[in-house]
């Protein structure tokens, strides 16, 4: 185990010939190989991510300075493209596909020096909560391996909780970032809609898909943070500006949180996490931070809102996976429309198929209506509400899964009990704000679990200072 604590530290110990890039990712890759059983990754660039290592390392040793990633091992999430490396969303649709340019996101790293080892298991096309979705089979949780990591980013999530990389990437659309890291016992940021380029990253709902960051300390995802923040032409739902990501942190500033009273007191809610998060409350209370009960009479909206709109682009987003544009091509066709068929049956797993098909339900005419412009009315009165609770106050606190980590297979077959437990993330998808979910508490079943934070839209600063003071809370 190398003992360095962030990227500064890394890079302060290679600055002083303590190791070098190359030790470290030979490090990695041997954790990787012994630790194969957890199914994380999809591919290891081994030779490449060694070659990159001694490059920097030799740069080092002529003296050139550090560039910000210098030597950072980072595994990136099999929905990223990354060109000439396999991408297939981990969908059997895109095996052996080939990306054919880089994602701006990954781009912006690779020009800082990032050492990209891999890609990572997920939940196919990133629909799911367990990463029991995917074409290359279960992803386990490195704490308890009879538990799911979480999805659908889940191989990048645990690539980061047992050790096999420093940083991740994962997408998230209504959580699959931040609920994997509640069930990993790591930090995990999704950004405000519009801070990352989507460029390069395969849709499954353009309106709500984030590029996110797995890590252990506020201060490396935040770094993370900073280097894809950058405008991109090739986006054109970015944010103009990019977020405002260094400030001065105010150690002593007390912050008004609010928590909805309806997240607390749902029936789905584990009682060990509602009373482990309600005693944090008072301690912030404690420190003289003021954390108020608002009501918010919507909860029971978000998820049916949630699953109508994403299907719904999602239905229209794979509609280019059938054989001509994207996708395996069956030989075994009579016609065009057995063609369509055969390469869309083949390919797709079950639960892609099913949110397919839900999607085209819900915006087929006739249902159109009762659906799809309905849960844009909830959509648009969820941003509403959410205006108004930050001209109030700081952040809302809640808890990120109703659950911790559960059994492998417990869910299989009940979509609809998946579905549900994604009520406390898909809100800021919805509205489009930054949110982050930090690994403070732990459960009797022996396993941590988190919670969440959500600030107003271009506040990732703010959310990220919140965050290192809630964590120094708790550690105090
Ligand atoms: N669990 C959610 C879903 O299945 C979240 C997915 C995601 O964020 N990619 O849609």
């Amino acid at each position: 185990m190398f003992s360095f604590s962030t990227i500064k530290n890394y890079h302060f110990q290679l600055q002083q010939n303590q190791l070098s890039c190359t030790d470290v990712v030979n490090y990695y890759l041997q954790r990787i190989k012994s630790n194969q059983v957890l199914n994380a990754f999809v591919e290891v660039y081994e030779k490449e991510a060694c070659t990159r290592a001694m490059e920097l390392d030799n740069l080092r040793k002529k003296g050139e300075p550090l560039k910000k990633l210098h030597g950072v091992v980072i595994a990136i999430k099999d929905v990223i493209c990354f060109k000439g490396h396999k991408v297939s969303a981990a969908s059997g649709i895109l095996q052996n596909f080939l990306s054919l340019y880089t994602a701006s996101a990954l781009q912006f790293l690779l020009e800082e020096d990032a050492i990209i080892i891999g890609n990572c298991n997920c939940d196919e096309f990133a629909m799911g909560s367990s990463n029991e979705n995917s074409f290359y089979g279960n992803v386990l949780n490195a704490a308890d391996h009879s538990r799911v990591p979480g999805g659908s980013s889940g191989g990048s999530a645990v690539a980061v909780q047992a050790d096999l990389c420093m940083l991740s990437l994962g997408s998230d659309t209504g959580g699959s970032v931040r609920q994997p890291a509640d069930f990993c016992g790591i930090i995990g940021l999704k950004p405000g809609y519009g801070s990352i380029s989507r460029y390069g990253l395969i849709a499954y709902a353009s309106s709500f898909d984030q590029i996110g960051i797995f890590g252990r300390t506020i201060e490396d995802v935040s770094l993370l943070l900073q280097v894809m923040n950058k405008k991109d032409l090739h986006d054109s739902t970015m944010n103009n500006e990019p977020a405002l990501l260094t400030g001065v942190n105010d150690k002593n500033r007390k912050y008004n949180f609010c928590y909805l009273k309806e997240t607390l007191e749902h029936t789905s809610l584990d009682t060990e996490i509602a009373s482990e998060i309600s005693a944090y409350f008072q301690t912030l209370r404690n420190n003289g931070h003021t954390v108020s009960e608002i009501n918010f009479d919507l909860l029971d909206y978000i998820v049916p809102a949630y699953y109508v709109l994403t299907t719904a682009e999602a239905s229209s987003n794979l509609s280019r996976y059938d054989g001509v544009r994207f996708g395996s091509v069956t030989d075994k066709m009579n016609d065009l429309t057995d063609f369509y068929f055969e390469n869309r049956t083949k390919g797709f797993g079950k639960e892609v198929k099913r949110r397919i098909m839900l999607g085209t339900f819900v915006l087929s005419a006739g249902y159109y209506d009762a659906y799809y412009r309905k849960a844009q009315q909830v959509r648009k009165l969820l941003v509403t509400r959410f205006d108004s609770i930050f001209s109030s106050y700081d952040a809302v606190l809640s808890p990120v899964s109703p659950t911790p980590a559960f059994k492998a297979g417990l869910k299989n077959n009940d979509p609809t009990a998946t579905y549900l437990a994604d009520i406390y993330t898909v809100i800021a998808n919805l509205t489009g704000i930054p949110a982050i979910s930090l690994p403070l508490f732990s459960h009797s079943y022996s396993i941590p679990f988190g919670i969440q934070v959500m600030t107003n839209r271009k506040e990732e600063l703010s959310l990220l200072q919140i965050s290192d003071l809630l964590i120094n809370i708790k550690n105090n």
